[in-house]
């Protein structure tokens, strides 16, 4: 295999190993190279020194509305049924969130049924026409109470800015529940690779025609790149030398903790502190993986500007900016971008396949 007849991958997350993979069984050699020294990208999972699998990156919980993508991943990896909860914690009490019917109930000492709990949606919210903010659709739905309580401070941690000044699509992630439904997500597939993730990439990239090397960086290969294409799944402004100006991604630091002596320390798998500490949330992974174990690990998260990019920051004028980014990339012939950095889009995991999958297309023809 020479470079002329080889196609270069840069980053092994999901956007990156689901084309390789695709690639490697239309006949097409590829090499798959990423800075880090594993595969996985984000998603990457291993098992702490106690034994605990964790998420280094971050929780990670699939879910999908998508058959196709789901069926996809299958060929990879069994899969174990989780569905996520997560409770959001104001002055020492813990509630159910996203906020539904159980959430006022114990907020403001009702007792409202379904009809009840819409009816006070209702009264209290402020109605918002366009709705073009993260403001805009909190306040829209639930009003002020609510979002002073469980939106403004979590939003201002995360992502350093007002929910007046993150598009619509942030916020719009949450639902508001009128019923007692306290999962996190509501689609059709809710499932963790049963192996955890790691092996199910481990899996996707046993292929003859796949050659993967880690802790190799694109800016070193990039100056003797003879390869016949490039699929680039970093951050698109660095491809470009950040030629005009650094595109704002959101990074996290991650303080991860074994508790040896703890089973279960909180009830669901993450808790949310909107108003309280430099975290946002903490997860235990043993709810979200199933683990038995004596001892436990969580991880708290803590947002900041500077680091890793994890996440696009949904601006008006960060996608301006981005677009300039695309511009420069549709005269790439060589090369396609793909995935939530490259594409600089807000995607959970199944979006990132289905992005994948659809370019992978698009390129075999
Ligand atoms: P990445 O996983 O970021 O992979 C890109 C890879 O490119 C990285 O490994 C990077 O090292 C490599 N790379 C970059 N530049 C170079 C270079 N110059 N040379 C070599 N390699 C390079 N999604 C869900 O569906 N459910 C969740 O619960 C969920 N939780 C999340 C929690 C957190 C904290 C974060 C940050 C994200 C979460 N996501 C979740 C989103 C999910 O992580 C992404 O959708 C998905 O992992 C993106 O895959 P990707 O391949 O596009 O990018
Ligand atoms: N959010 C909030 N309070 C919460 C949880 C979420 O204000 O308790 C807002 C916040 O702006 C966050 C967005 O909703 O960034 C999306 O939340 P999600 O849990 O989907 O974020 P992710 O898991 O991608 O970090």
């Amino acid at each position: 295999m020479t470079q002329e007849n080889t196609t270069l991958i840069v980053g092994a997350g999901f956007a990156g190993s689901v084309m390789a993979r695709e690639l490697a069984e239309a006949g097409r050699h590829v090499h798959l190279i990423d800075k880090r020294p594993h595969i996985g990208g984000n998603a990457y999972d291993e098992y702490d020194e106690h034994g605990i699998l964790i998420h280094p990156y971050g929780p990670h919980i699939f879910h999908t509305n998508s058959e196709r993508i789901y069926e996809y991943l299958s060929r990879f990896t069994e899969w174990l049924p989780y569905e996520h909860r997560v409770r959001g914690v104001l002055e020492g009490v813990s509630y159910p969130f996203p906020i539904n019917r159980d959430t006022l109930n114990l907020l403001y000492g009702l007792d409202l049924d379904e009809a009840g709990a819409a009816d006070f949606f209702e009264r209290v919210r402020e109605p918002r026409d366009p709705v073009i903010t993260s403001e805009d659709v909190v306040l829209n739905s639930v009003g002020r109470d609510l979002y002073e309580k469980f939106f403004l401070n979590y939003t201002r941690k995360q992502w350093g800015l007002d929910p007046s000044e993150l598009k619509a699509g942030v916020a719009a992630r949450i639902p508001v529940r009128t019923n007692s439904d306290d999962r996190y997500f509501t689609d059709t597939y809710q499932v963790m690779p049963l192996h955890g993730y790691t092996k199910m990439f481990e899996a996707m990239l046993d292929h003859p025609n796949i050659f993967v090397e880690v802790s190799v960086d694109f800016a070193g290969v990039r100056k003797q790149n003879n390869y016949c294409h490039v699929i680039y799944t970093g951050p698109i402004d660095a491809y470009f030398d950040y030629c005009y100006g650094p595109l704002p991604y959101r990074s996290l630091r991650f303080e991860h903790e074994h508790l040896s002596d703890v089973k279960q320390l909180q009830e669901t798998g993450t808790i949310n502190y909107p108003n309280d500490h430099a975290y946002t949330r903490i997860t235990e992974f043993k709810h979200l993986t199933g683990q038995e174990h004596a001892g436990t690990s969580i991880v708290r998260e803590y947002p900041q500007a500077e680091g890793d990019p994890y996440y696009p920051v949904p601006r008006a004028e960060n996608e301006a900016l981005f677009k300039r980014y695309e511009s420069l990339a549709k005269l790439e012939k060589n090369a396609t971008f793909v995935g939530r950095l490259a594409q600089y889009r807000y995607y959970n995991m199944d979006q990132v396949v289905g992005a994948a999958l659809a370019t992978a297309k698009q390129l075999i023809g």
